[in-house]
């Protein structure tokens, strides 16, 4: 999937409206290829940030679910019937799996977007190709891949080869919710695990509906489980399930602990991590035009709300240029488009929930508080619509020391600081306790590269900002991720074993 068809693309609200209107939303959990109710009974109600309206009352997965989901992942796991297919067979599943979201995209981004109040656009355009991109890279990559003979002495052979590490358990985040599920199930299934996924409670709408194509395509049943609950309840179930070899977690930086503590208290299974950031665009005086600049360091940090893990939300700016950049910033945020979700023309939707709207306005009071420059918004917005929105909001004069300057606030705000030469932005882009992602703009090809090497982070954009493509790994520095990365042939590291063979000649 390149692009979104354009009878996709052009949906109007109204069409959008009536379409979600006539949909049946999944509810229930999906273990062993069934739906099936709690084992409590329970459900949690899904209130779309769009409007307030309850869109779903889910069932809430327990420890008992949990116990379900593993045995029947264990039992599908140890049958052979996915983890010893030849790569081939897998390779062919996952593709017509690929297809079949291709198909159901518009729904599926229709229903993410309502869920969890991104723009209808935005999920078509981004979170359904890059899920679609994640699951045919894995499939293509799967029987391309050799294994190793070591180059031992001539009386031995050793080999190195790869092995499916068992059941895995998958914890993401409600930022992008079926793209991080897909980042983590399509190297996981291709290398032959089986999977128990735990989508986040503001939004587990889509990964309900991706398993129930997943056994449409052929995925056997007990591969791929999916246990919507509570991030206490479910969530840790899953942390602290001995049958749980590995845990692939996105989300923040405090339950990434939880999760390490765990494993320590469990069965040590293996842990891989990916968390939060607070990244720093870089402009140098010499960067190439500032229109341009303006407009990636707005995309930078308004993109997806700003509920973006390497949303640029630190600009670092050269004195001599800085009032002019600010200038153009402003500009260019003014002319966002805030609103639902579902209006094509929208460019920033609701935030996920009231209580993640809350926790972003006391960041932006705790700003005001500490003494920084509002240079604009700072407001919640269309108040009568009954949804979470909060305009781009714009802090200069911002005191490095101060929570807005250290903490990662997950909505739109920027944070602007001036810097004298290359040596304080260096300095300042690596005064952080995250190291996610940075950008630098210069048009020095040599302080491009000395800045790229300085500034510690996962990934280092020059003169561009959140580029991206399945072949170039993603992951942090310091507390923005432990335990290797996501996408590209790397990501494959975390979902398998290496097994050592001696054979004696
Ligand atoms: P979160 O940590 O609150 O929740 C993430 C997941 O953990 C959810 O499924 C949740 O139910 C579960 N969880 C919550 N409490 C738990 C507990 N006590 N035990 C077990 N599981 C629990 O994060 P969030 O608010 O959903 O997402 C925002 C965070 O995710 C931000 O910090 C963001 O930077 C990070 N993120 C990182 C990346 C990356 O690739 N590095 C990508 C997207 C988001």
């Amino acid at each position: 999937m390149t692009k979104p068809s354009e009878e996709q693309a052009l949906a109007t609200r109204a069409d959008l409206e009536k379409r979600f209107a006539a949909l049946s939303l999944p509810d229930r959990l999906y273990i062993d290829g069934r739906w099936t109710d709690a084992a409590t009974g329970a459900t949690f109600d899904r209130i779309s940030p769009r409007d307030g309206a309850l869109i779903a009352r889910v069932a809430a997965g327990d420890k008992e679910d949990v116990d379900r989901a593993v045995a029947g992942a264990r039992r599908a796991f140890d049958s052979g019937v996915w983890s010893r297919r030849p790569p081939r067979q897998r390779r062919a599943v996952l593709q017509r799996l690929a297809r079949l979201v291709e198909e159901h995209a518009g729904e599926l981004a229709l229903v993410e977007s309502v869920d969890m109040g991104k723009p209808y656009t935005d999920a078509l355009a981004v979170d359904l190709r890059v899920t679609v991109q994640s699951l045919d890279f894995y499939a293509e990559a799967v029987d391309k891949l050799y294994d190793q003979v070591a180059p031992t002495d001539r009386d031995t052979l050793a080999t190195i080869t790869r092995e499916p590490i068992g059941v895995v358990g998958a914890v993401v985040p409600w930022n992008f919710p079926l793209m991080m599920a897909a980042w983590k199930i399509a190297p996981a299934l291709a290398m032959g695990n089986s999977v128990v996924l735990k989508p986040a409670e503001q939004s587990p709408l889509t990964a309900l509906r991706f398993a129930e194509l997943a056994t449409e395509a052929g995925v056997p049943d007990g591969v791929l489980n999916v246990v919507p609950g509570l991030g206490p309840t479910a969530g840790a179930a899953l942390g602290r399930h001995p049958g749980v070899d590995a845990i692939a977690f996105t989300g923040s930086g405090e339950v990434g602990r939880m999760f390490l503590r765990y494993a320590a208290d469990s069965n040590l299974k293996e842990v891989s991590l990916e968390l939060g950031g607070k990244s720093p665009q870089i402009v140098m005086p010499d960067a190439p035009d500032l229109t341009v600049v303006a407009r990636a360091v707005a995309g930078g940090v308004f993109f997806n709300q700003g509920e973006a893990c390497s949303a640029g939300s630190r600009l670092l700016v050269h004195r001599d240029i800085a009032d002019e950049l600010l200038e153009l910033v402003l500009d260019r945020s003014r002319r966002l488009v805030v609103g639902d979700p579902l209006d094509p023309r929208t460019e920033i939707g609701a935030l996920v929930e009231e209580k993640h709207l809350e926790r972003v306005l006391g960041y932006i009071r705790g700003a005001v508080d500490d003494g920084a420059r509002l240079a604009l918004g700072g407001d919640r917005v269309h108040l009568g619509s009954g949804g979470c929105y909060v305009g781009p909001t714009v802090f200069d004069r911002v005191d490095p020391r101060s929570r807005i300057a250290r903490e990662e606030v997950f909505g739109p705000v920027l944070a602007v600081f001036p810097f004298e030469d290359a040596e304080e932005a260096v300095r300042l882009a690596n005064d952080t306790e995250y190291g996610l992602a940075a950008a630098v703009w210069t048009r020095d090809l040599s302080t491009a590269h000395r800045m790229a090497r300085s500034v510690r982070a996962g990934t280092v954009w020059v003169n561009c900002f959140d580029d991206s493509d399945l072949t170039v790994p993603f992951g942090g520095y310091a507390r923005s991720g432990l335990g290797g990365r996501d996408k590209s042939l790397h990501a494959l590291d975390k979902y398998t074993q290496l097994k050592s063979t001696w054979i004696k000649l």
